[in-house]
């Protein structure tokens, strides 16, 4: 029988309807340790942060709290849902390329830490802004390398939209210098994000000799930085195809080239963060679907769900693969491939292109694996459906933890005239 941390699959089907996102929280909870417990360094200082636009919602940032992370957002929304929570403000991280004036405003109102300053009138923005609050700031820079799965390269990709290039050294330099002159604002660091889905260390590695080096050109300028954040994008287990390196390794290789790079360059750097969001989530996360019609044409087996692109975009927007399994049928042989799509007017509504399963009847629950990232904060209204309640599951017990949206609430703020 299927299981999730102890909850039968159908169970849930039943209890909470689907499409449904089921994430096992002892799974998010063993991540979060392992992260915290890996990065750590005898020399340097080290912080992890959950970088929360993976997967954003008030259950999930208490679960980081409690674990003493701190919290990238992106936006009004991610910051909003925070502040409704017990999350220490100071130990938020506000990222983004362009942030708004109101959100620049909320974010100061409400007691952010750190504002990640991404572009010059950005700063400007953040300077007109600020009064008697004392903030951090980090300037993210473009350090030129771009990685993605198995490949990273190094380029003097200068034209990014995020951060400041490696190229402009002078306007890096002045901005943090008009930010200092404010009395009020910290620049404590340099931060740098170079991609997602990474399963090569060597990136890394390339990252953090590349950032103390610019460090230290940045001290040397009087531009006293004494902090890197080497931002996101460690690897999760999708299908069979991805070979993710375990967390301690890439935690250790990152931390000890820090430490060798900071005695190399002086012992300019106190702190070392990063920020992981997929690795956190992404296996925690799976998606249930009942099968409805089923269909044969000259070259496939379709299966169709009752969701699709709605709840997980990645395939349509990323080419992304998933593993899958029919729950309660696990053990039963394979009958042939299908291809799994969903119920969206698209052709593109494809969640899994092709994938052996036992015979699939009408009714059948559907399991999606690896939904946790970027699924549910990645889901749309397309054609009206609702979004999917979410639900953790840990030890046997399943709560509830976003409801499904009704009818009603999706079409709550439609105004109408009055008709006689
Ligand atoms: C998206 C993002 C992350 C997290 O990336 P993952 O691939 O989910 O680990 C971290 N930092 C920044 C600035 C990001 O934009």
């Amino acid at each position: 029988m299927s299981e999730i941390s102890g909850v039968r699959v159908r169970e849930l089907a039943e209890q909470f309807g689907t499409p449904l996102y089921v994430y096992d929280e002892s799974a998010m909870r063993k991540q979060l340790q392992t992260f915290t417990d890996s990065f750590q360094s005898n020399v340097l200082d080290t912080r992890v942060i959950y970088a929360s636009k993976a997967f954003n919602c008030k259950a999930m940032i208490e679960l980081v709290r409690e674990y003493g992370c701190g919290l990238d957002v992106v936006s009004g929304g991610e910051l909003y849902t925070a502040l409704k929570t017990d999350f220490n403000p100071a130990h938020i991280y506000f990222h983004g390329n362009n942030k708004t004036p109101t959100e620049i405003r909320m974010a100061l109102d409400g007691g952010v830490g750190t504002f990640v300053i991404d572009n010059e009138m950005e700063a400007a923005e953040l300077l007109k802004q600020i009064k008697n609050t004392e903030t951090d700031v980090f300037l993210r820079i473009n350090p030129g390398i771009e990685a993605h799965t198995h490949q990273y390269i190094v380029t003097a990709h200068v034209d990014s939209k995020f951060g400041f290039s490696l190229l402009e050294k002078d306007v890096i330099t002045e901005t943090a210098r008009k930010l200092q002159a404010s009395g009020t604002i910290h620049v404590r660091g340099i931060h740098a994000h170079i991609g997602s889905q990474i399963f090569d260390k060597q990136a890394y590695v390339e990252l953090v000799r590349k950032m103390f080096a610019f460090a230290k050109e940045l001290n040397d300028l009087n531009v006293p930085v004494s902090e890197i954040n080497l931002g996101g994008g460690f690897g999760a287990y999708y299908t069979a195809e991805d070979h993710p390196v375990p967390v301690q390794e890439v935690c250790e290789t990152i931390l000890r080239t820090c430490e060798e790079e900071n005695e190399k360059n002086g012992g300019i750097i106190r702190r070392i963060l990063i920020e992981p969001g997929r690795s956190i989530v992404a296996e925690a996360g799976s998606t249930l679907y009942t099968v409805g019609y089923l269909k044969k044409t000259p070259n496939k087996h379709y299966v169709f769900v009752d969701g699709g692109m709605s709840d997980n975009i990645r395939p349509a927007l990323y080419q992304a693969k998933y593993d899958a399994y029919v729950a309660d049928r696990e053990n039963e042989p394979v009958f042939t491939d299908y291809t799994v799509a969903g119920k969206c007017c698209e052709s593109g509504d494809i969640l899994i292109e092709s994938i052996p399963l036992p015979e699939v009847h009408t009714g059948d629950i559907l399991v999606v694996k690896t939904t946790g990232a970027y699924g549910y904060s990645m889901a749309s209204h397309y054609n009206k459906l609702p979004f999917p309640a979410v639900v953790f599951v840990k030890d046997g017990k399943a709560r509830e933890v976003i409801e499904r949206e009704s009818y009603e609430h999706m079409t709550a703020l439609e105004k109408q005239e009055e008709r006689s």
